[in-house]
C-alpha cells in the first residue's frame, strides 16, 4: 500500500493509491466504510493506527476502487509535511560516500565506528515536483543526497535489533539537500542542512508489508537525466535494525518520526571540480519499489 498526502483545490487530504487505476482513494472514504474516526492528516493516522486496521484497509480497498480521485487531478505534497520533530539523519552511512567526502567537518574519509547522527528542520518538508529555492547571496553550494527514509510506526525505546521492523510503519524517499559552504563554515551540519525547502520527501510512504525485510533496494539520483548516484540499500554501513536499536537507546522514538538513512556516492561535492545545483536543474531521486521524487531548482 502506498500512502500519500495531497491538495485538491483548497482542500488537503491523504489517502491510499490504487495502483491499477491511478486513483487516490481518500482515507476519509476508507475509514468511513469501517466506521472509524478520520485522523486529520497522515502523521496523525500513523500515530494512531493499529496493525489490524492495515488489514481492514486492504479489504476495503478491494471493494471501493471506483470511489477515488484520479492521481493526475491532485497535487502531491510531502507525505508528512510537518514532522512532529526534526528529521533524524545519518551521516556517512555508505562507504563510497564516506570516501568521497573530504571538505566538510570530520570529512576524513574514514568509515565511522558508530553511526553519525544529526537532525534537520523540515518546516515544512517539500514534496514531489516542488521547487527548491536557493537563498542567493547566502549559499553557492547546494547539493543533493538521495536517501531511503524510514517512517517509525510506534513509540519505542531500547528497541532490540531483532524487533526493529515492528516499529516501522513504512518507507519513503528523501532528498537531504545540503548547503556545503554553510556546513563547512559552522563546523556542525545542522544549519547547512536546515534551510527552507531543503528537505524533500515522497512521493509516497510504502507500507512495510509491501517490501521484504531486510530492505535491499536499488537507490539512485539523476540530475537533468544524468545518473549521479547509483547504489543499493544493502550497502548501508549501519543497517536499518542497527540504526533503530542504537538510536532508541535511552531515546524514545515516536510514531511518525522520520529517519534518513544516509546517501551513497555521487553527490556534487564529490566531483573535482564540484558540481553544485543551479537554477533550472531537475533532480530526481528514485528507489526501486517506492518511486521517484522529483524537484526543480528555482
Ligand atoms: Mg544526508
Amino acid at each position: 500500500m502506498r500512502f500519500l498526502s495531497y491538495e485538491l483545490g483548497e482542500k488537503e487530504g491523504y489517502g491510499i493509491l490504487n495502483e491499477k487505476n491511478f486513483m487516490v482513494i481518500p482515507m476519509e472514504t476508507l475509514l468511513r466504510e469501517l466506521n472509524k474516526d478520520v485522523p486529520k492528516n497522515l502523521l496523525d493516522f500513523i500515530r494512531t493506527y493499529s496493525d489490524s486496521l492495515i488489514g481492514d484497509l486492504k479489504e476495503v480497498l478491494e471493494n471501493i476502487k471506483d470511489k477515488g480521485i484520479p492521481l493526475k487531478d491532485v497535487k502531491i505534497t510531502a507525505p508528512i509535511k510537518y514532522p512532529r520533530r526534526n528529521v533524524f539523519c545519518l551521516g556517512k552511512n555508505y562507504a563510497d560516500h564516506a570516501a568521497e567526502v573530504k571538505s566538510i567537518p570530520s570529512g576524513d574519509a574514514t568509515i565511522p565506528e558508530h553511526p553519525i547522527y544529526f537532525t534537520k528542520i523540515a518546516d515544512p518538508a517539500i514534496g514531489h515536483m516542488d521547487k527548491i529555492i536557493i537563498p542567493k547571496g547566502y549559499t553557492e553550494k547546494i547539493d543533493y543526497e538521495v536517501e531511503l527514509a524510514v517512517i517509525i510506526g510506534k513509540d519505542g525505546k531500547d528497541i532490540a535489533y531483532e524487533r526493529a521492523e515492528d516499529y516501522i510503519f513504512g518507507y519513503s524517499i528523501g532528498n537531504d539537500i545540503s548547503a556545503r559552504d554553510i556546513q563547512t563554515r559552522h563546523i556542525q551540519w545542522f544549519k547547512g542542512k536546515s534551510l527552507d525547502t531543503t528537505t524533500s520527501l515522497g512521493p509516497f510512504i510504502v507500507h512495510k508489508s509491501a517490501l521484504p525485510f531486510p530492505v535491499e533496494l536499488n537507490i539512485g539520483c539523476r540530475l537533468n537525466g544524468e545518473v549521479r548516484q547509483d547504489s543499493n540499500t544493502r550497502n548501508l554501513i549501519f543497517d536499518i535494525p542497527t540504526i533503530i536499536s542504537d538510536l532508541s537507546k535511552g531515546l524514545t522514538l515516536r510514531a511518525g518520526d522520520i529517519i534518513l538513512t544516509g546517501t551513497p556516492a555521487g553527490v556534487g561535492m564529490g566531483f573535482d571540480p564540484p558540481r553544485f545545483l543551479k537554477s533550472g536543474d531537475i533532480v530526481e531521486c528514485y528507489i526501486e519499489k517506492i518511486g521517484t521524487l522529483t524537484n526543480i531548482i528555482e
